[in-house]
């Protein structure tokens, strides 16, 4: 039924590679395009042995639209996944609007040199897909992405007005390694170290990084201290909901990694800003990721279990509702399924889902949009079945 190009060979990739893979019926042509082609050809070669999947592969550099373009045009798929970095967001934007393709991804650009990821750039393009009937899904991953279809099922089917948005993500996993990133490590620094903010009554409020926590309590895992900190998929949902007074985003954070993060910090390792190194110009946080663990390696150890959900307070026929809406994913389920751990598992199989949405014509559109802006129905009935399965709690305690 329909072709499709991943780019990207990291984490998150592998595991929509899978979920594509198990789903041949309708993603029947399949490429996996990166930086570096051996990391597509392993996973090719994985698909093949599992599930007796063919899966062209290929080299390309995101950042060289021109050749991203010639890619796309004799390729032609119907959609690119971008499962690259934020960074390549515009430039692989661009290549698809020049091949005539569409668009998904599961994280909104960012510069290479600044830590500063707002949806204004991307948002941008909105004329250029519209005009040439196209369509770009913007944060189908986990958060954002599903945490963006849960409040628009919440907003559909529990409440007529929701007033208080509480995003919360728990990895209770364990690695079992010293210091180590569940995602691209520069972008889960930059993003972790960066100054909180929350939106309170149509004002953006600011705070220290990982200044405000509290203990939460999160279903099978038990209470974990969790750190208010901003996170994208706030910007789009307080313009897509507008009765929404509050709305902020909390993760955990074990003592022994924000002691690693803090020692980073402190000795200039987190730095973006490239610094002069026996006469070559390297970037500190670039150095750092390459003496890190990479995040598709981490699954093998990994135990435990992720929890993400949103928290909600509203109104439904004139009576204040609280509602919980949730998944917990196991790391070892998903290593065993993918060979991967479950953050890239639960990026990987929405990113899938999304797609699976658009071939099917379930979600469509011409121009831009955020996950929240299609029907959240068909996504959470696939999203389930695809291995990430949802519970709710309706009228219980938020702890909020
Ligand atoms: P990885 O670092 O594991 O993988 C990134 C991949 O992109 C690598 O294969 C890398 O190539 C490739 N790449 C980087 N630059 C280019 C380029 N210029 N051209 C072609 N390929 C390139 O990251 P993850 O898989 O962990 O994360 C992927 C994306 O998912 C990120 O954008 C991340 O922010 C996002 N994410 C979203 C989440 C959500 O819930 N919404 C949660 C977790 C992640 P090479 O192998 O050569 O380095």
């Amino acid at each position: 039924m329909g072709k499709v190009v991943i780019i990207g060979a990291g984490g998150v990739a592998t595991v929509a590679a899978h979920k594509l893979a198990q789903n041949s019926d309708v993603f029947n042509e399949i490429m996996i395009a990166s930086r570096t082609k051996k990391k597509c050809d392993a996973i090719a070669a994985d698909l093949k042995a599992r599930y007796g999947v063919t899966v062209k592969t290929a080299q390309v550099d995101a950042d060289n639209v021109a050749d991203l373009t010639a890619l796309l045009k004799q390729f032609q798929p119907e959609l690119v996944m971008n499962l690259a970095l934020p960074y390549q967001d515009l430039h692989i934007m661009d290549a698809c609007l020049a091949a005539g393709c569409n668009y998904l991804d599961t994280a909104n650009y960012e510069p290479l040199d600044e830590a500063k990821y707002q949806y204004s750039w991307q948002w941008a393009y909105q004329d250029k897909f519209k005009q040439t009937g196209l369509t770009a899904i913007l944060g189908c991953g986990f958060d954002p992405g599903v945490t963006g279809v849960y409040t628009a099922y919440a907003a559909k089917h529990h409440f007529d007005e929701i007033h208080e948005l509480d995003i919360v993500d728990c990895n209770a996993g364990d690695h079992h390694k010293a210091f180590a990133t569940n995602f691209n490590p520069e972008i889960n620094i930059r993003e972790i170290t960066q100054k909180g903010r929350y939106y309170l009554n149509g004002k953006w409020e600011q705070t220290g990084a990982l200044e405000i926590h509290e203990p939460l309590t999160y279903p099978e895992v038990g209470v974990r201290e969790s750190y208010l900190m901003y996170h994208e998929e706030l910007e789009s949902l307080v313009k897509n909901f507008p009765t929404i007074k509050r709305a902020r985003f909390w993760m955990t954070f074990g003592q022994e990694y924000l002691t690693h993060l803090r020692v980073i910090q402190d000795i200039g390792m987190a730095r973006i800003d490239e610094i002069d190194y026996n006469g070559q110009k390297i970037v500190p946080i670039q150095f750092l990721k390459a003496v890190l663990p990479a995040p598709e390696t981490l699954g093998a150890n990994y135990t435990g279990w992720t929890s993400i959900g949103c928290r909600i307070k509203g109104v439904k026929d004139g009576k204040e509702k609280t509602y919980y809406i949730y998944n917990n994913c196991s790391h070892e389920a998903a290593y065993k399924e993918t060979g991967t751990q479950g953050v890239s598992y639960t990026t990987g199989v929405p990113a899938m889902t999304g797609a699976y949405m658009f071939m099917t014509g379930k979600w469509s559109g011409k121009g831009v949009f955020n996950v929240e802006e299609f029907n959240p129905d068909p996504f959470l009935a696939k999203v389930a079945e695809s291995g990430l399965p949802w519970h709710e709690i309706i009228n219980g305690d938020l702890e909020f």
